[in-house]
């Protein structure tokens, strides 16, 4: 594989699953917390968190550990970890549904400082109530260290449309970004009507329409190298692929994590997440040999599978 000239360097960064726990209940949820009879696991446990930070201590250089899932910010040694993030030499970045109260915010703000590289205030309508959440924003936009990006973000329905064009207008006139997210059904992003494409196409979030209708499979990825997810279960994924023969890369708890020495061929059709995207960690416009192809599989399929296999026969999935 050799890199096409003038690619951005991969940004070496990670998610941290510390919960798969929310406290709201939208009815678009990808993670299904609609869905109050779905099995999860729950905060993560002392021993998970103690072993991610202990990987962290080894990882070389400065990582970006970006807490996202459910809703990161009620697990109850969310500050303390982020604490103990920044310690490593690490930054953070935070998606929050942003119900943090406003003193859980500012104590955020002086403990992270400059470290805290962005949050994302993820509104969602029917959740919240919309003036509070607009007056909290434009709060936190005058509260948070200069260093930290802060853009709202919200899910573009049909029915929600003109609602946030109001409140981007709102956001706007105090200077807060905002940026939308395409609704995803399955593995599929929405089309919506020509009328609110138009709109919303320059504020889409970041890395959106890379990814919209590409086909990912072949393409040399970083990510298992250079980028990884954390779940609050201790396994670790490459990416948001679901699927999770090819995505699985070992359990923090059992030391049977090991990241890839380079960018592997990607092993699923449709990349569905923007976050990789914007990391540069997808050589876009590069393509994997047949070989390296079916080495991957193998590599997959014979040292990390089993593992898996063995752990949801042992813990349940
Ligand atoms: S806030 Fe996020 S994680 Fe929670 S229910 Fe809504 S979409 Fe799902
Ligand atoms: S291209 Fe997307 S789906 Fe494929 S490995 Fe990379 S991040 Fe994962």
């Amino acid at each position: 594989m050799t890199p096409l000239p003038n690619r951005p360097a991969p940004r070496p960064s990670l998610e941290w699953h510390l919960t798969d726990l929310c406290n709201y209940r939208c009815p678009y949820c990808c993670e299904s917390q609609q869905d109050r009879g779905k099995r999860r696991h729950g905060h993560a446990e002392n021993d998970t968190v103690a072993a991610t930070l202990k990987l962290l201590k080894k990882l070389p250089g400065s990582w970006q550990v970006k807490f996202s899932g459910a809703e990161e910010t009620i697990h109850p040694r969310f500050m303390q970890v982020c604490e103990r993030v920044i310690a490593c030499g690490h930054t953070i970045a935070l998606t929050t549904n942003f119900s943090p109260s406003r003193p859980k915010l500012e104590k955020l703000v002086r403990l992270c400082g400059p470290a805290l590289e962005f949050i994302n205030a993820s509104l969602h309508l029917g959740q919240v109530d919309m003036d509070k959440f607009i007056k909290k924003a434009v709060f936190f936009q005058g509260t948070k260290d200069p260093e930290t990006d802060f853009t709202v973000c919200a899910v573009v329905t049909k029915e929600n449309f003109t609602q946030l064009m109001a409140v981007r207008n709102r956001l706007r006139q105090n200077e807060v970004a905002m940026a939308f997210q395409v609704l995803k059904i399955g593995n599929e992003f929405t089309r919506y009507p020509e009328h609110i494409e138009r709109e919303i196409k320059d504020s889409l979030v970041g890395g959106t329409e890379s990814i919209r209708t590409w086909k990912s499979y072949g393409t040399p990825c970083h990510t298992g190298q250079l980028f990884f997810v954390v779940k609050p279960n201790g396994r670790i994924f490459r990416c948001f692929s679901k699927k999770p023969w090819y995505n699985y890369m070992g359990n923090i708890r059992q030391d049977s994590f090991k990241l890839y020495d380079g960018p592997r061929p990607c092993l699923v059709d449709e990349c569905t997440c923007v976050v990789p995207v914007n990391r540069n960690m997808i050589c876009f416009g590069e393509s994997s040999s047949a070989l390296a192809i079916m080495k991957h599989k193998a590599e997959c399929l014979l040292t990390r599978l089993p593992n898996l296999l063995r752990e949801v026969r042992y813990r349940g999935s």
